[in-house]
């Protein structure tokens, strides 16, 4: 038998942060790029659309006008998924039927008046003012008693089920820990005891020698495909420092990170020469007072599509019975994203 080889053999790839696991089976996607590269044609958007509940001046389901914002405007979601004013209460049956009342606020994030723009085509100055507004609103919700956790995300494009183009982001927060990011502070308070270091500073630190798995470096801030990513594309926004949550970013830590942000995005956009779709989400420490010592800021974008502007990975079988399973190696995506900065 030959030597196990990551870039041929089917194999299982562990990720630290949430102790989950991932099938690679690189032999299915071994044969060279043949993604289709042709142009998909703009939808072309107006700057201002008076029928979006987004833009400017323009009236929302509930009734009242948005401001007429120059930059960045936050609002309460009309269709909050979660409410301040929740009653306490429990339900538990034989403890198999449970259930709790959750209190949270769920927010919507305008990054830009301009209704034809995404983040990719927004100026790192412009992007470093939604980055002020996230610190700003993580500091606000998570300085109120029952929010215990803040989740600051994008979804894009029709292909993640984004209803509006017009370049926004939400944030929900809440009492509870949700269960992706309760996985990450057990995983990285584990480690951090261990070893009384961030396992993502570790981490970072291997793929900064290792370099197969980077895409993108500036002072501050380091794009990368995770060894253990799942979604093709998938990548990771790291600061260079231990920083737990956006509230400890400076001035230029600020900048750097819109910068690999602006850059991440230009990048994914060429991809497939179309506007990129994904989800996206920074994670970071809870808000419900205590240390987390082990918490290590970071931004992940899970994008979807996997050959083309029009084929996209589907978590479907296998992947929802078992475990997420992909063809093409994180390496070779790296190589592919960072080829297109
Ligand atoms: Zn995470």
């Amino acid at each position: 038998m030959a030597t196990f080889d990551l870039a041929e053999h089917p194999h299982r790839r562990y990720n630290p942060l949430n102790g989950e696991w991932v099938l690679v089976s690189p032999h299915r996607a071994k044969r060279p790029w043949q993604g289709q590269q042709e142009e998909v044609s703009k939808e072309v958007r107006p700057q201002y659309d008076p029928s979006c509940y987004l833009c400017p001046t323009n009236e929302r389901a509930n009734g009242e006008h948005n401001p007429d914002y120059k930059s960045t405007y936050a609002f309460d979601n009309d269709f909050a998924a979660l409410q301040p004013g929740t009653p306490a209460g429990t339900l538990t049956k034989a403890g198999l039927l449970r259930a709790e009342s959750e209190r949270g606020i769920c927010k919507v994030i305008c990054f830009s008046p301009r209704h034809d723009l995404t983040l990719p085509d927004m100026e790192a100055s412009d992007i470093r003012k939604v980055v002020d507004l996230w610190q700003q609103e993580y500091a606000q919700l998570g300085a109120l008693d029952f929010i215990n956790h803040v989740q600051i995300f994008e979804n894009k494009g029709q292909a993640m089920g984004a209803s509006n183009p017009h370049p926004h982001g939400q944030i929900w927060a809440q009492s509870s820990i949700p269960a992706g990011p309760a996985k990450e502070t057990q995983q990285q308070a584990a480690y951090y005891t261990e070893h009384q270091r961030s396992l993502l500073q570790d981490y970072l630190e291997l793929e900064l020698e290792e370099k197969t798995r980077i895409i993108y470096e500036n002072e501050h801030f380091v794009v990368l495909v995770p060894f253990w990513a799942v979604w093709p594309f998938e990548t990771m926004l790291l600061p260079r420092r231990h920083f737990q949550h956006i509230g400890q970013l400076g001035e230029e830590e600020k900048n750097a990170f819109a910068d690999a942000i602006k850059r991440l995005t230009m990048a994914y956009d060429r991809v497939f020469n179309v506007s990129f779709p994904y989800s996206a989400g920074i994670h970071q420490r809870p808000t419900d007072g205590q240390e987390y010592l082990g918490w290590h800021l970071h931004m992940h974008f899970f994008p979807p599509l996997l050959r083309s502007a029009t084929v996209k990975k589907f978590m479907v079988g296998y992947e929802m019975m078992g475990d997420p399973q992909r063809d093409i190696t994180p390496e070779t995506s790296a190589e592919r994203l960072r080829s297109l900065f």
